[in-house]
């Protein structure tokens, strides 16, 4: 795999302002790319050579995980002072380098050093590795489908665990060691537990708030596997008959989820999907309280492209994986989202995840 995306970044690099390399130092593009999982090293990438730089802690690692690099074994100053060695070895003219990510201080440094020994020249390139995760492969998608089913059967037991006097953080914490004992690596991300009010505030941290009959309850989450990642949402009803309140706004947001889902395919623009569902919710006067954008690509990232956001043009390509997931938040009520994760299709979505909507925790 990694010799098809050095070949396929090989092929690019005259379409990227036409430089003769490029360093990679976003540690989840170096992943995506080489296979190396440590949490120091950069590549560098040209017509004729492949190097991953890392220090002593990884270089048995890299060894093993990036077979088809050089290693460099750099030293143990500060990594980013060490990146002229690779760009000497090189020696070609022109490196691109990953403008979004790399400080003003790196720059400057790394700049100084290639000055001084008369390297290469430095042109900022802006986000051309990420659009090549877009599209995931077999391997890719097997991980993500399987984290899912780890997320699915934990949101499933949440009908079973979630208690009246159960504080956010307990219920949070079980939902974890559900995920844990059965095979996640870690969470994607902190739990989302938030009951009753918290509901209002889209990324409520779990709290000492215990809940009660009554309670809106949204539990957003996700497990980590081999570095994919999964994501879903589910919003309960704490009690045996839910209000006239809750019946409205939960039926706007599946509404408006299952338009999107029903409609969206391969080839949409971004912006188009989100508005399958931002025009269900803006249509019964709640747009105001949908305030985020209805989904985000999942993979090496927890959030990566592409988005479904109303500013993005870009198109969904068949074989992406997003997440759809309207909400409406109410203050001083609390919240209603429910998210999905799909893989994008020609004709359609095929779902990852599985978990049924079953609102209703009787008590
Ligand atoms: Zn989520
Ligand atoms: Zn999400």
């Amino acid at each position: 795999m990694s010799q098809e995306r050095i070949d396929l970044i090989r092929s690019k690099l005259a379409d990227w302002k036409d430089v003769d390399g490029i360093l990679i130092t976003n540690l989840t593009n170096c992943r995506w790319v080489s296979g190396f999982t440590g949490s120091a090293g950069h590549l560098v990438i040209t017509q004729d050579r492949a190097l991953i730089g890392t220090d002593f802690r990884y270089w048995e690692q890299a060894a093993q995980q990036a077979p088809e690099f050089e290693l460099v074994k750099v030293g143990r100053e500060p990594h980013m002072a060490k990146q002229e060695d690779l760009l000497k070895m090189v020696g070609v003219e022109r490196i691109g380098f990953e403008a979004s990510h790399m400080t003003v201080i790196d720059f400057r440094l790394l700049k100084k050093k290639c000055d001084e020994i008369e390297a290469c020249s430095l042109v900022g390139l802006n986000g051309v590795i990420e659009p090549m995760r877009h599209v995931k492969t077999a391997d890719e998608l097997a991980m993500i489908r399987k984290a899912a089913v780890i997320t699915d059967n934990a949101m499933s037991a949440v009908n079973q665990l979630a208690k009246p006097g159960m504080t956010e953080r307990a219920l949070a914490w079980q939902l974890e060691k559900h995920m844990r004992e059965n095979g996640a690596d870690g969470m994607a991300f902190d739990i989302i537990v938030a009951a009753g009010p918290n509901g209002a505030m889209a990324h409520h941290h779990p709290s000492d708030r215990q809940l009660q009959v009554g309670d809106t309850i949204i539990v957003d989450m996700g497990a980590m596997l081999d570095g994919y990642h999964s994501d879903l949402t589910r919003t309960f009803f704490l009690g045996n008959e839910p209000d006239e309140k809750f019946k409205l706004v939960y039926d706007l947001v599946h509404t408006a989820q299952k338009n999107a889902l029903n409609n969206m395919k391969a080839g949409m623009k971004g912006q188009e999907i989100d508005a399958l569902a931002r025009d269900v919710i803006d249509d019964a006067g709640q747009g105001p309280n949908f305030g985020h954008s209805l989904g985000h690509g999942v993979g090496l990232n927890i959030h990566e492209g592409p988005s479904l956001s109303s500013v993005y043009k870009g198109t969904i390509p068949a074989g992406a994986v997003v997440s759809v997931e309207p909400g409406v938040y109410l203050p001083g009520w609390g919240g209603v989202r429910i998210e999905d994760l799909v893989v994008v299709t020609t004709d359609g979505i095929e779902f990852l995840s599985h978990c049924p909507k079953t609102p209703i925790i009787p008590v």
